[in-house]
């Protein structure tokens, strides 16, 4: 199956007589004949379903649609983004380890590494999306077990060199995690460029219609955990809490990963999505590849538009042929990049906040991603703990303006941003 079809029809085909569309299974729990049946269970002995905190049919049939999409070989959802990172980081990363990560990435994930996982004990080191090879590899330190990077950054709109990152952290026996949110599958798929693990937050463009909040991490089944194993005992050692179960021997390279996960992080922390959520979620995926496309074009029109109109300071959108990463998105985001675009209005700060008041079906939230169009100011909203100079230094200028392209009709878009850009700065 081809991406598109993938979309509408991957990881289920009804049997002759079932539903056509995914079954809803809202159920916490299976019924088993005997104690045996549900003890192989237990002990990862068999596979089945036993309680919907581990696993549920279908949230793993929509996993299996994501992990398609991905081109992976493994795939699980989990309740949220955060979750979704926090579990692909935590899966191979304890106390006193390491792990590189890119700077401009998402504030949420951000505030997860820099603070919450600190108190874990994991370190971070923060390496800029533009640092050279060298710079790169002088971040390594003896425990680092991981290298994160997001394919375009929130909101910063920086794109991945995933190729020399996944060169980079392979060299040094460690894989690459990327959360692929902005660009989709649609767009790019990072395991493709050497990328490892991909994690997402469904919330965004997979939903796509600001319904259910959700995450996915898939695994491409190509790091060997056995090449490395003294960096990765919690893969190539005994888990005693199953009895004594050697994830990447008993699962393989393809399933250790995701098992792992879910066998212990899942059940542990239970940041499991309903299956409601998972059933909104595919609706979403199925129409996914026409509403990137169309997030796309539309951007690209408002970029191209902002960019003509001399009372904008600035735009990042690396569709745009002059835009810092146009040439990076040329490899990696060929047929488009997602639907965000940033730009400054001329007048600073204060100015930009009235221009967003004066919009019109351009509403002001803190989402981004889905079929409305919206925008927000993170310097007053999302990042507004951070003083100017920590805000520059994110790729966030203090008069940034996010804009989240719907799939509206774009001359309406752009009559919007026009007539409030007049009611600010003048015809
Ligand atoms: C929103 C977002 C997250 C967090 O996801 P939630 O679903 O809100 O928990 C993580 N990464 C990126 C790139 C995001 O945009």
């Amino acid at each position: 199956m081809r991406k598109n079809t993938i979309c509408v029809q991957g990881g289920y085909t009804p049997k002759n007589g079932e539903p056509r569309q995914v079954p809803i299974i809202q159920s916490t729990t299976f019924k088993y004949d005997t104690s045996e049946d549900m003890g192989k269970l237990f002990d990862l002995e068999a596979s089945g379903y036993f309680y919907s905190r581990l696993q549920n049919p279908t949230c793993d049939t929509v996993a299996k649609k994501i992990c398609e999409l991905e081109g992976g070989v493994a795939g699980m959802l989990t309740s949220s983004g955060q979750a979704a990172n926090f579990y692909a980081v935590f899966n191979i990363a304890n106390c006193g380890d390491h792990i590189v990560a890119c700077s401009a990435i998402y504030g949420g994930t951000f505030n997860l590494f820099n603070v919450t996982m600190r108190k874990m004990g994991i370190d971070f080191t923060f390496v800029s999306p533009d640092c050279s090879e060298e710079e790169l590899r002088s971040a390594f330190k003896p425990n680092t077990k991981a290298v994160f990077g997001e394919t375009i950054a929130n909101p910063a709109l920086t794109v991945l060199d995933i190729e020399l990152f996944a060169k980079v952290a392979h060299e040094n026996g460690v894989p690459l995690i990327v959360d692929n949110t902005f660009a989709t599958p649609i767009n790019c798929r990072p395991l493709e460029f050497g990328a490892d693990i991909v994690t997402h937050s469904t919330t965004k463009y997979m939903d796509g219609h600001g319904s259910a909040v959700g995450g996915a991490i898939i695994d491409g089944g190509k790091f060997d955990w056995f090449k490395y194993a003294d960096k990765f005992p919690g893969l190539t050692t005994p888990d005693d809490s199953y009895h004594g179960i050697v994830y990447a021997e008993k699962f393989g390279l393809g399933g250790a990963f995701i098992t792992k996960a879910t066998a212990q992080l899942m059940r542990d922390f239970g940041s499991t999505p309903a299956p409601q959520s998972a059933f909104i979620l595919n609706l979403g995926l199925e129409s996914l590849h026409v509403r990137m496309e169309r997030h796309c074009s539309n951007a690209l029109k408002i970029a191209e538009f902002l960019q003509s109109d001399e009372r904008i300071s600035y735009v990042n959108y690396c569709g745009l042929e002059n835009d810092k990463y146009h040439k990076l998105a040329l490899k990696y985001l060929p047929n488009g990049s997602c639907g965000v675009v940033s730009f400054g209005v001329k007048g600073g700060r204060k100015v930009c906040e009235e221009f967003m008041k004066q919009l019109k079906y351009i509403a002001i939230e803190t989402h981004v991603a889905d079929a409305k169009s919206c925008c927000l100011h993170p310097a007053s909203a999302t990042h507004r703990q951070m003083t100017d100079e920590e805000l520059i230094k994110a790729g966030v200028y203090p008069d940034l303006v996010r804009l989240s392209v719907g799939i509206e009709d774009v001359n309406d878009l752009i009559e919007d941003i026009k007539q409030a850009l007049d009611a600010v700065c003048g015809g």
